[in-house]
């Protein structure tokens, strides 16, 4: 089961996806969590860098839908200047939240991928979904709630499991 927590790629920040490597290969659409994986959690608007990239990303023709565990309060007033469609309260790893974005944007899961900071929700979702997932390294790690913590330790769990076996490779520093 370890391994549907294994995401297909990893990245420090969205900003380092190939966005052309991923419309060569067919991808046209992009869900993507947002806490501390478009912005720190505790930032309530997106910042000019994450405007000028999505303004990329659509550019170059990808549907983007921002599926969130959080309220619809947060997940609003960050979506909502930005015109992107969002899921709020999407109790993710749920498959539900899933399949309502692949209908908002009409594609199907082997044309999209899955952003996200944590294993036990955005990846863990995407991979049963089908979706090519990436991890994002968290945005601000102290700005973390709760039941994110709980998660992180299940994460750092799993994490030694997977190395003891040899699944996970130690990441590159740059
Ligand atoms: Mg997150």
């Amino acid at each position: 089961m370890f391994e549907r927590l294994l995401p297909n790629l990893r990245v420090n920040s969205v900003y380092e996806i190939d966005l052309d490597e991923l419309s060569s290969r067919g991808v046209r659409g992009i869900i993507t969590d947002l806490d501390n994986t478009l912005v720190g959690a505790k930032e309530p608007l997106a910042t000019p860098e994450l405007v000028s990239w999505l303004d990329h990303v659509s550019s170059l023709g990808f549907k983007v839908v921002i599926v969130s565990n959080n309220n619809k309060t947060r997940v609003g007033n960050f979506a909502a200047p930005l015109g992107i469609p969002f899921i709020h309260a999407a109790r993710k790893p749920i498959q539900r939240a899933f399949r309502k974005a692949l209908a908002i944007m009409d594609l199907p899961a082997d044309q999209t991928v899955m952003l996200g900071d944590q294993m036990m929700t955005d990846v863990l979702g995407g991979n049963r979904m089908g979706l090519y997932t990436i991890l994002v390294a968290p945005v601000a790690p102290a700005d973390e709630g709760k039941m994110t913590l709980v998660n992180r330790f299940i994460e750092r769990f799993v994490l030694t499991i997977l190395r003891k076996r040899g699944l996970w490779y130690e990441e590159e520093k740059k």
